[in-house]
């Protein structure tokens, strides 16, 4: 999603020579991957896509990932995206240059390709977190993790086991739960669950974005608010996030019956853990065939999973238990001035200014990089601000001839400090876990605002920001003349 979007953006702002490097076979990322029955996104789609490129026909508020996943290829059609794409190659290394200020990047095929400017655009939620349980390798029947399903797998009739039930379970065990014979949903902790209440888009809708000048923009802009807004409710300990635990209790404790409340409402504030969107999870959890299990997993053995308290024989185990996401950019190594390692510079906190820049690193950026996720808006909405900050530095580097640009270390460092300070006053600092706090407790993944102050943020780069190295790069030449 962030490397179409620089690459679009690129390509409009006059650089033709742009590569986008893909280790899938096909474009689209978490939204390629993740294939599990009913996967979707609980952004709606209006604004869960680019605003320079908007799709008038969104079936429903919130779209599955099939319709996602074309919206996407449909993008790079329409932006011939295409030929600029290496697919089935994955980088294994980068280094700058200093003499020549540009990025040698090395892939696991051998390949070598060199680069004025590299942007990383790997994602927060793309490497699949398996809990490393004993005996689950001596486990006979099927096991996957939702971001790879087994879609062969003919799940009729079976005893499953997942385990977790964050926003990947909530979706699929619903669907999971009419083709088993059991269900045993493994919850270490409950959710919050607010209501998704997913709508169709009428024909004369459809017909209104298309054709009514300013009304595609205007249902947009209404849900950016909308959603921008919710950040109100995040904050910690305050009234609005009380009335908003008191409002989704109400909702929950009328899905399910009381004997079950303590289970499966939870005691910490909402928006500590991402709240979940869904209107069919709590009464599928009511099923005959479901039962929740709260007793931590000890262990598997070839046919069964073992909690302290109890063993349960199953034919498949599923997990949903999240992403490596405190890790960002791993396992590439990405080698800055001096040599230097991007991950022992960051040691056991990733960070960077505006989620992009680190110092020591020149013409180096990334998309959606250490502190610039959400729980209430689009991340598309936050990468498009970073894209554009990238590309206004691209052309300042042009206009002054500089050959490579890198962040000032007590800018950083302030930056940081703001940012860190905002987040231990958080509701994500408050008390629960989840993997917005890295094992140290710290907290690398989350932007501590709105996405209208991280607009405000990066509407504009301040250059003073910066060093320039003003030393003209031969290969580096102005929009039009045929550079890069
Ligand atoms: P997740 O939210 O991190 O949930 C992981 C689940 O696995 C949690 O319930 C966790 O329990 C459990 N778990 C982890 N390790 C475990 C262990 N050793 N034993 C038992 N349970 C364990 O992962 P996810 O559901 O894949 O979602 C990840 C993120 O992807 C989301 O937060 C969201 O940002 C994104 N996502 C978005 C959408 C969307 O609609 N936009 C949909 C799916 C995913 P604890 O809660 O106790 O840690």
């Amino acid at each position: 999603m962030s490397g179409l979007c620089m690459a679009i953006r690129l390509k409009q702002a006059g650089f033709q020579n742009v590569t986008i490097i893909e280790s899938a076979n096909e474009v689209g990322g978490t939204w390629f991957k993740n294939t599990y029955p009913n996967a979707g996104c609980d952004v709606p789609s209006f604004l869960y896509s680019y605003s320079f490129a908007p799709n008038y026909d969104w079936s429903t508020k919130y779209a599955r990932q099939p319709e996602i996943l074309a919206y996407f290829r449909d993008v790079v059609d329409r932006f011939s995206l295409g030929p600029q794409i290496r697919f089935r190659t994955t980088v294994h290394a980068a280094e700058f240059d200093p003499p020549s200020a540009t990025w040698r990047v090395t892939t696991t095929d051998g390949q070598t390709l060199t680069a004025e400017i590299l942007v990383s655009a790997v994602g927060q939620l793309n490497r699949p977190q398996v809990p490393d349980i004993p005996g689950l390798d001596s486990f006979s029947g099927d096991v996957w993790h939702s971001a790879c399903w087994q879609h062969d797998c003919d799940l009729t009739g079976k005893t499953i086991a997942v385990v977790g039930n964050g926003a990947s379970a909530i979706q699929f065990v619903p669907t999971v739960a009419e083709k088993a014979a059991r269900l045993l949903v493994f919850q270490r902790t409950p959710n919050w669950i607010h209501p998704l209440n997913n709508y169709r888009y009428p024909g004369w809708a459809r017909f209104a974005f298309r054709n009514v000048p300013w009304c595609a923009k205007l249902h947009r802009l209404w849900i950016y608010v909308a959603s921008d807004l919710r950040i109100l409710a995040f904050r910690s300990g305050s009234k609005l996030n009380l009335e908003y635990a008191r409002w989704l209790r109400s909702r929950m404790r009328k899905k399910i019956s009381p004997e079950r409340w303590s289970e499966l409402i939870p005691e910490y504030a909402p928006g500590c853990k991402r709240v979940l969107l869904s209107s069919d999870y709590l009464s599928a959890l009511s099923r005959d065939n479901v039962q929740v299990i709260t007793d931590p997993i000890q262990r598997f053995d070839a046919r069964s999973i073992h909690t302290g308290q109890s063993s349960h024989q199953i034919d498949v185990a599923i997990f949903a238990t999240g992403f490596k996401a405190n890790e960002f950019l791993r396992p590439m190594e990405i080698k800055g001035l001096g040599g230097q390692r991007l991950h022992d510079v960051w040691g056991t906190r990733p960070r960077a200014m505006g989620g992009m820049v680190v110092p020591g690193f020149p013409n180096f950026f990334m998309l959606y990089g250490p502190n610039t996720n959400l729980g209430h808006n689009s991340i598309i909405f936050m990468v498009e601000r970073q894209v554009g900050y990238i590309i206004r530095s691209l052309r300042h580097m042009l206009e002054i001839g500089a050959s490579a640009v890198e962040v000032k270390q007590d800018v950083m460092d302030g930056y940081d400090k703001r940012v860190q300070h905002k987040l231990q006053s958080s509701i994500w600092a408050t008390d629960c876990t989840s993997w917005y706090k890295a094992a140290d407790g710290t907290q690398p993944n989350n932007w501590p605002g709105s996405a209208t102050a991280f607009w405000r943020r990066m509407r504009r780069p301040r250059f003073s920001d910066f060093d320039w190295s003003i030393q003209q790069n031969p290969l580096i030449t102005k929009k039009g003349e045929g550079g890069n």
